[in-house]
């Protein structure tokens, strides 16, 4: 059952106050198939008067906050996140199907964001530049203004902070539409940013569909940068509306990730990370390793290892807390299973059992683990978005490079070798967005870069990187003789 919570969760937060919409959605609990609530089903209506908040924020409130001051704002919300990551963490198992420890691991990932960009919101300098005599030049680092974030419903609360956080910072105003298949913790977190001395109308919220509130919220004319994550298909849509009205936009749009195991590699270290990084969150990981890439000499023995951690993985709903829950949706579960369904050919090496007792409605699928395949094969060349990893066996170092830069993606990378020279090469040589050695995800990073190539979309966000993204930057001549 959904908790108290302090606000009505059918409605949005538009210039600090909660409005009906003309229509709700059903929000689903994926572990049960139940109806947890009813959400908001923003129009272009409601999309134009929070586009129009922001703006008055920015011109009679926040835009004449001091950068400490905005700061402040953030590290309050990030104290505020911590004292109720209980309830966003609860939140989350309900509404994504994301087990308890998953959860807490993102409510205490978004407080982090909240705590860097709060510090980062005045670290960020103008320059002076050397030009001709008699003029002085410099630059100043100013926020875009109406920020549009588009996220998804895989980690609503770590995206939210990475890209509504450094936005934020940078004195820009958002406007954020959560997914509609996973919005209570974007309400959360707008209450308690009202709490946290956010002025009205800085950060509005508008759930709804993506045809409807995001489609609006992308073309509307009055906002000047577009963050989101999410699929190809809608990353190409949202680029399309962006250019209509000639803003830039930041895309994140998943990936193939291999991790590359050679066999000098310390095997016992690589393990837990070649398996975890596949079915964490159940797999709807935008870099989620999904292709292992083994040299073909320890071939037999991680692919048994990485087998018998697939048969010791425990799957339940999410609030029992076990190793993987259901996928997002009825939808994404179909969906997989029909392409899974067409790759007899490959041969599944691996299965996580299934207990007897899963609630009927619940959107689970069964892991699976798959022996040699063919690197040009659909499984190792399109994302899954589910528990599913795929063993490919190579014999050079140049093999596994082409084979690991064989995708349209190009989002993360792993690479397991003691050899420092080899480590080196590779980290150059993969078109990937981040390259870990001997390790996959350093744990979460707030503070690194992240973002892709190709595919996997353009921009980054997270760590200090982000904040030049959220904001631009106007050059000041001044010619005084
Ligand atoms: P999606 O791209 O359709 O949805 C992501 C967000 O975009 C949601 O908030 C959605 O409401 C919004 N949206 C959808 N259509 C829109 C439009 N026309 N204009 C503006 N906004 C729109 O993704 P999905 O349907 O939720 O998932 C489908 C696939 O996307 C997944 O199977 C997965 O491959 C991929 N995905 C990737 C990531 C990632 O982190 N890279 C996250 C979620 C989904």
């Amino acid at each position: 059952m959904l908790p108290n919570l302090p606000f009505d969760p059918s409605h949005c937060l538009i210039d600090g106050t909660w409005r009906a919409t003309n229509a709700t959605l059903p929000l689903i609990n994926p572990s049960t198939g139940e109806t947890l609530c009813n959400i908001a089903r923003s129009f272009e209506d409601d999309v134009n008067a929070a586009v129009i908040a922001a703006r008055s924020a920015l011109e009679d409130t926040w835009g004449r906050m001091t950068a400490l001051e905005r700061g402040r704002c953030l590290t309050r919300l990030g104290q505020l996140v911590l004292d109720n990551a209980d309830l966003l963490t609860t939140l989350e198992a309900l509404d994504v199907g994301k087990p308890l420890s998953q959860a807490h691991a993102d409510a205490v990932a978004l407080a982090r964001y909240c705590e860097f960009y709060g510090g980062a919101a005045d670290k960020l300098h103008g320059q002076t530049i050397p030009y001709l005599d008699g003029y002085t030049v410099y630059t100043l680092r100013e926020p875009h203004g109406v920020t549009g974030h588009i996220v998804p419903w895989n980690y609503p609360m770590q995206i939210i902070g990475r890209s509504v956080g450094a936005a934020l910072a940078m004195g820009n105003a958002c406007v954020l539409k959560p997914a509609e298949d996973a919005c209570l913790t974007a309400l959360i977190f707008a209450h308690l940013a009202k709490e946290a001395g956010f002025p009205d109308g800085a950060l509005n919220v508008i759930p709804g569909l993506g045809s409807e509130a995001g489609a609006a919220l992308a073309r509307h004319s009055g906002i000047q940068h577009l963050s989101f994550t999410g699929s190809v298909r809608t990353g190409k849509a949202i680029q399309i509306a962006a250019a209509a009205n000639v803003v830039p936009v930041t895309l994140e749009l998943g990936g193939k990730s291999p991790q590359i195991v050679f066999a000098d590699a310390d095997l016992d270290a690589a393990l837990p990370f070649l398996v975890n990084a596949g079915l964490q969150n159940a797999g709807q990981t935008c870099s989620a390793a999904s292709r292992i890439l083994i040299q073909q000499n320890v071939y037999d023995e991680v692919a048994d290892r990485m087998a018998d951690a697939y048969r010791a993985k425990t799957i339940a709903p999410a609030c029992d807390d076990p190793d993987i829950g259901p996928l997002i949706s009825i939808r994404q579960k179909e969906r997989l299973e029909t392409t899974l369904r067409a790759a007899q050919d490959l041969t599944c090496i691996a299965r996580t059992p299934m207990p007897q007792n899963l609630p009927e409605g619940g959107a689970y699928v069964q892991p699976r683990l798959y022996g040699p395949t063919p690197p040009d094969h659909p499984l190792a060349q399109d994302e899954l978005f589910g528990p599913v990893q795929v063993l490919i066996p190579f014999d050079t170092e140049t093999d596994a490079l082409e084979i690991a830069n064989g995708t349209e993606y190009g989002l993360v990378a792993g690479v397991w070798t003691q050899d420092g020279a080899r480590q080196m090469r590779l980290a150059k040589a993969l078109r990937s967005g981040q390259v870990f050695l001997n390790n996959y995800g350093a744990g979460g990073g707030v503070e690194l870069p992240f973002g892709g190539v190709g595919k996997s979309g353009h921009g980054r966000e997270k760590g200090f990187e982000a904040l030049y993204g959220f904001s631009t930057l106007k050059t000041v001549a001044a010619r005084h003789g």
